[in-house]
């Protein structure tokens, strides 16, 4: 199913029908969570401070699944996808990432990979604004602000941060809501993606009801339903089992070739790094650095079986996989 149709919903419905890959967000909704300043002095995650426990989960959960801010579209065909130049970001004594230059171009697909503890997941928070680098800048899409950036890009962390008392619609509905959608119409639209994902008969389950896996699902659903030109993916298939997982790698390449979004997917899969990515980047342990860049042309067509067997394929999962034992 293209991608415009599960911003849209439901295919068939006039709404779905050559939607625009961009969301057309009517509604300013606000961004809790959403760090307005930089780095604070003691180096903790500026996007936690301030907020109670309760506050906190709320907060993160909507801003970690793609639907913190709205606000009008952003500009797309500018040609410029994702630019960062210089980044560093420091926590405390930690130097979690340095010198990251990295380019993304319009509707271009990156995969990145590397050591965990590396600085993946904190370059992703960097690129979605919440967070910012103590050195560098950033540009996405054209925005250097925070809340700018936030706007253009879909986040989907590496925990779920589902809300509890949300069931698998309510969470997965949750990007829409916040566009504007009403809820009624949000649950019905994602209710006709469920079985994509999995997820039939599961629509009324609270979370704590649901496998890690199934948690997952919804928080990938609820990514993709958000409906912004960027996305940021921090390990989306890592607690799937490997039939769902690689059905829905394969889904989202296939759906990205069709729909193309600006995409940065965080994986510690090799084969998944080059499955969906375009351009696959290494990084070093920590502090993180990128020590290697490998364009991937492997052809449109073709199934899983048939790429993983490409000697393209085999070749540069070779090369990386060396190239992390060296660096790990
Ligand atoms: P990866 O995703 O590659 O496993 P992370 O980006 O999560 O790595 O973390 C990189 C380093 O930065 C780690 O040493 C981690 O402990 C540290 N770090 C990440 N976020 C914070 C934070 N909010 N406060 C303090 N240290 C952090
Ligand atoms: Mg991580």
């Amino acid at each position: 199913m293209p991608i415009g149709e599960l911003m849209a919903g439901t295919s068939g419905t006039p709404a779905a029908k050559g939607v625009p890959l961009q969301a057309d967000a009517h509604t300013v909704a606000s961004v809790p969570g959403a760090p307005a300043s930089g780095p604070g002095a003691d180096g903790g995650a500026p996007g936690a401070s301030g907020a109670g426990p309760g506050d906190t989960a709320t907060a993160t959960a909507t801003a970690g699944n793609g639907t913190a801010g709205a606000g009008s579209a952003p500009p797309v065909g500018s040609g410029t996808g994702l630019r960062l130049s210089g980044v560093a970001r420091v926590f405390g004594q930690v130097v979690a990432v340095s010198g990251v230059d990295l380019e993304v171009p319009l509707h271009s697909r990156l995969s990145i990979v590397g050591p965990s503890g590396c600085g993946k997941s904190t370059l992703l928070a960097l690129i979605c604004g919440l967070d910012e680098p103590n050195e560098g800048t950033i540009d996405v899409l054209g925005a250097t602000a925070s809340a700018e950036r936030l706007r253009r890009c879909a986040w989907m962390p590496q925990r779920d941060l589902l809300l509890p008392w949300r069931d698998v619609l309510g969470n997965a509905a949750l990007a829409l809501e916040n566009q504007g959608v009403r809820r009624r119409t949000a649950r019905q639209r994602v209710g006709h993606l469920v079985e994509r994902f999995g997820l039939a008969g599961f629509e009324e389950k609270l979370p704590h009801q649901l496998s890690g896996g199934m948690r997952q699902r919804v928080s990938f659903l609820r990514t993709l339903v958000a409906g912004k030109e960027v996305l940021l993916l921090d390990e989306p298939f890592g607690a799937l089992d490997s039939i769902t997982r690689a059905d829905l790698q394969g889904w989202l390449r296939t759906a990205l070739d069709a729909e193309p979004r600006t995409t940065v997917l965080v994986t510690h899969d090799v084969e998944e790094a080059l499955l969906i990515g375009e351009r696959v980047v290494v990084m070093s342990a920590r502090p993180g650095r990128i020590v290697a860049q490998f364009d991937v042309h492997l052809p449109n067509a073709g199934s899983r079986r048939e790429l993983i067997r490409h000697p393209e394929f085999a070749e540069l999962r070779d090369e990386i996989l060396s190239l992390l034992e060296a660096v790990a």
